[in-house]
């Protein structure tokens, strides 16, 4: 069985609470964070369905998608405050960009030349998207915009001043 088969096979399993009928998330909160499939966001943050919002994408950047999904977040469905996740042994933290990059064009024989997000520094990396997101002009709350790291080696959240 493929992949998406066991996924639709599960959505059969699936009923949604009563909480979860509400498409506002009931905690107010939107988290950003990376598409790593070892982060199980909603057991690590302890979130229901109906609770926050989880935008997810490489490396959990405040990409143009990341922050249009935030706007959304808070102006059509009241989310107050946002939450960048961001964590150790993440690709976009193990490879340059233009390793990545010619990591696709040989794959695909296309060229490649869009932004992948990649960094050195991964508390650097948080501070980049606190910054971008603080500063992107259609968000109606930009005083609770918090920046951590999510350490897989010792599942440890720490929060990046
Ligand atoms: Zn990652």
């Amino acid at each position: 069985m493929d992949a998406i088969d066991q996924a639709l096979m599960n959505t059969r399993l699936h009923h949604l609470g009563m909480a979860a009928r509400n498409s506002e998330p009931l905690r107010r909160l939107a988290v950003l964070t990376c598409m790593d499939a070892r982060i199980d966001v909603a057991a690590l943050l302890g979130l229901r369905l109906g609770e926050a919002h989880v935008v997810r994408n490489a490396g959990g950047r405040a990409t143009t998608d990341a922050l249009h999904a935030l706007a959304i977040s808070q102006v059509i469905l009241k989310t107050r405050e946002v939450m960048v996740l961001h964590h150790t042994e993440c690709v976009l933290g193990s490879y340059r960009q233009s390793e990545l990059a010619e990591r696709i064009i040989v794959a695909t024989h296309h060229p490649f030349s869009d932004e992948l997000g990649c960094f050195l520094d991964l508390s650097e990396s948080v501070i980049e998207d606190l910054a971008r997101i603080r500063s992107y002009p259609y968000l109606v709350h930009r005083d609770r915009v918090r920046g951590f790291i999510y350490d897989l080696a010792s599942n440890k959240v720490s929060e990046v001043a």
